[in-house]
Parts: C-alpha cells; structure tokens; sequence
C-alpha cells in the first residue's frame, strides 16, 4: 500500500534543543521533521556556526529522520514594496537556504508574500523574478517548496493558478517544487471535506501545477470556515476539514516518501502523538506502519 510508505512527521519545536527535540520525533514515529532555522519572526537569525548545524544532519541521520524541512520565517516577503524589507527579506532568505544546505535539508518552504499594494500581477512578477536572482547565491543543492496560502488581502499564493504561474515563468531558471498546506487550501475556499471536494482540489493542483511538483504535505485541520483567508491551524479531525475529508486526503496514492507534516497547536506535547495515530489512521495504515516497525 504505497500510502504506508508517506513520510509523517511534526513540526518541531525550537525549545528543548534540537538533538532531544528529534530524539523524541524518532520515539514517537516521525520519518521526517520540519522546524524553523531561526527566529521565525525576527529579522536576527541566531547565531549558529557551520559545524553546529552540520552537526544536526548527523542526528537526524542516526534517528532515521529524512527529509528534514526547513520553514523560512514568516516575515520574508519578496515582493515587499519597501526598499528596506525588500532587501532584508533578500537576506534573511539567503542566510536561511545556507543553514538549510550546512543541515542537509533539501527543502525550505517559503511563503509567496504580500504585494502590499502594487498589484497582484506585479507582486508575482517582483515575486518570480527576485527568486530568480537570489537563486544565483543559494546552495544547489536546497529547493525551494512555495507552499499555499490562505490567500485574501494582497497575500500572494492563495490561488494555485498563482503557483503555477511562477512555477512555469522559472521553469527553465531554478528548479522549484510546492508544499500543500491542507489549512490554507481550505481557507482560500478549497472545500474538500468530502471526497468529490477533494477529487475537484486535487484536479485544480494538478491542472495549474502538475501533481508531480508536490514535494511535501502540511497535514492540519482548521477551526475557520472554508474561503475565510484565515489561518487556525486545528488538531486533525477537530476542526472543520473533519474525517471524511483527511480520509480522501490521506488515502490518496501520493509518491512514496512524500513528507507529511503536521502543523498542529501545541507541537512538543501529547498532542503530537494523538495527531499522529490520526494521520495513521486516516491513511488507513496498519499494525505494519506503527511507530516501533518504522522502516531503517
Ligand atoms: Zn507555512
Ligand atoms: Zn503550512
């Protein structure tokens, strides 16, 4: 059953340090992790020398834990129309991709950003072509995941016809892929609460942008109605997507190894845990897929 094979994994918290933080992930049954590289919503990264973070892929290495995901921090906004977040944002990006790369991360999942004003077609203009330039100054090796927004007000990426729209203009500059956050998608009035809803999301990604470019899942529930453009992560199956819509979610034959994350309140507590038989349950995953016969 290819869907025992996905990649369920958590958001870590920063707390507690990384080592114990992925030590516990591994315990309770994680294949992958995502955490954030530095202050999510500081424009100081913390100081953190080379070998340090190098020092982080061997942990995730000897608890079996891959891909780890890394998240941009929430301010990064590349179509900014002021001349100093702009730049900042150019910066915080880069130093961001460079830690992903010293960690062995092969993802960071960004936001698509604001355009504050300009235009929606000039923010995804701005948007594409900063990508592009920044591009020449990151580690080949780290790709970038845009991942769904809520969308609503100037933010960018609430439309996968959006996505789309920048994966196609770099198609041929950078290689790029897309993160599925279920939350956002929701928000943006994606109803897939039952399995004809998800039929029709999963042909409105694939049409716009190619099913193959989804390279990671956020797995979240929601307590905001469906084409509310507001974000509240929820616990699964206590918010507004509900059962039947995570069941067609989760059972759908996505590629092996794709990385599953929840996003969930409270990350770090019992919760994780909860959220994670439900992922399996969903999944209709077995005995077989259970935390202590993980696979490695
Ligand atoms: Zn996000
Ligand atoms: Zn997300």
């Amino acid at each position: 059953m290819r869907q025992l094979a996905m990649k369920f994994g958590i958001h870590m918290p920063q707390k507690g340090g990384f080592a114990k933080n992925v030590e516990r992930a591994a315990r309770i049954g994680c294949r992958s992790v995502q955490i954030f590289a530095g202050n999510p919503t500081s424009w100081k990264s913390p100081l953190l020398n080379p070998e340090e973070l190098k020092k982080r892929s061997e942990v995730l290495q000897e608890n079996g834990i891959s891909p780890l995901l890394v998240h941009a921090p929430y301010l990064v906004n590349l179509s900014a129309v002021k001349e100093e977040f702009y730049h900042k944002s150019r910066q915080l990006l880069r130093e961001t991709v460079e830690r992903a790369a010293y960690m062995e991360a092969p993802f960071v999942v960004l936001h698509m950003g604001s355009h504050r004003g300009m235009g929606f077609d000039e923010g995804l203009e701005l948007f594409a072509s900063t990508l592009k330039t920044e591009s020449r100054h990151w580690p080949e090796k780290v790709q970038i995941l845009l991942e769904n927004t809520a969308g609503g007000g100037n933010s960018l990426g609430g439309s996968f016809a959006s996505i789309g729209y920048v994966l196609k203009s770099l198609k041929n500059d950078l290689l790029l892929g897309v993160c599925l956050d279920t939350a956002h998608a929701w928000a943006a009035g994606y109803d897939f609460s039952t399995s004809e809803g998800f039929k029709e999301l999963i042909e409105e990604i694939d049409l716009h942008i190619g099913l193959e470019n989804i390279k990671a899942l956020h797995v979240n529930d929601t307590g905001t109605p469906c084409g509310s453009h507001r974000d509240r992560h929820a616990h699964l199956g206590e918010g507004m997507i509900g059962e039947e819509g995570f069941t067609a979610f989760l059972r759908y034959p996505w590629p092996e190894d794709l990385p599953a994350i929840l996003e969930t309140p409270e990350n770090g507590t019992d919760w994780d845990i909860v959220n994670l038989e439900k992922l399996r349950f969903y999944a209709g995953a077995n005995g077989e897929s259970l935390p202590n016969s993980r696979e490695n």
